[in-house]
């Protein structure tokens, strides 16, 4: 059966994460609550996979990355690396483009507590693995945090084991080179774990990558 690259936004394949879109939308009315689908260029190079939409930001918003903290960094890198246009302002209206990339979460419906079950993982990543297959110019893929590492490698058909863990790694998946990173999130931007310096770094390997090709 061919699955599509984007969910619908009512999708029912995971109970616990439909449950939680129904709570949310008491406790986050107006919000989009579903299945967030990918942004970004479909003749994209790069594919940006991240974990999750979290509660207050894409899955508030609909568009992965947006409304909360972990976008300021990755829109702004995107920007300064020539991956985007425009301006970010935290709203899926505020114009902002993306130029020969494409922003994914490996998981489409928020989980609670950021955290998703390994079926959930699952359950979304034939989207996953439909959404890198439908783009015919891919290159490069930045993977975000490990669960991010682990979800691509598998949607690739290879092990999750076949990469390799830790900030700034580069490894081969099939046709592609993975560039994988600590995730942008408030939690590791606000510790230090992952500064502004570090999270660029990777962006412009990856335009180095693509400029090559
Ligand atoms: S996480 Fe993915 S598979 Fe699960 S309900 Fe959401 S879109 Fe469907």
């Amino acid at each position: 059966m061919n699955v599509p690259a984007e969910a619908p936004a009512d999708c029912p394949l995971c109970p616990r994460l439909v449950t939680y879109r129904e709570a949310n939308k008491v406790s986050v009315p107006g919000g989009f609550n579903g299945a967030v689908a990918s942004f970004g260029d479909p003749d994209a190079r790069l594919c940006v996979v991240g974990l999750a939409p979290g509660r207050m930001g894409a899955n508030r918003t609909g568009r992965p990355f947006t409304g909360d903290g972990a976008g300021w960094m990755l829109y702004e890198t995107l920007l300064k690396t020539g991956f985007a246009r425009g301006a970010y302002a935290a709203r899926p209206d505020d114009g902002l483009e993306l130029i020969d990339c494409m922003i994914t979460n490996a998981v489409r419906c928020a989980p609670p507590g950021n955290k998703p079950e390994t079926k959930e993982e699952a359950n979304c990543r034939p989207f996953l693995a439909s959404r890198l297959d439908a783009l015919p110019r891919l290159k490069v893929i930045v993977t975000l945090g490990d669960v991010s590492r682990r979800n691509v490698l598998r949607a690739l058909g290879l092990k999750a084991s076949a990469g390799i863990p830790g900030h700034g790694s580069e490894f081969e998946a099939g046709p592609y080179t993975v560039l994988n990173s600590y995730h942008c999130s408030r939690l590791n931007t606000n510790t230090g774990r992952l500064t502004a310096e570090m999270f660029e770094a990777v962006f412009q390997r990856a335009r180095t990558l693509i400029d090559a090709a």
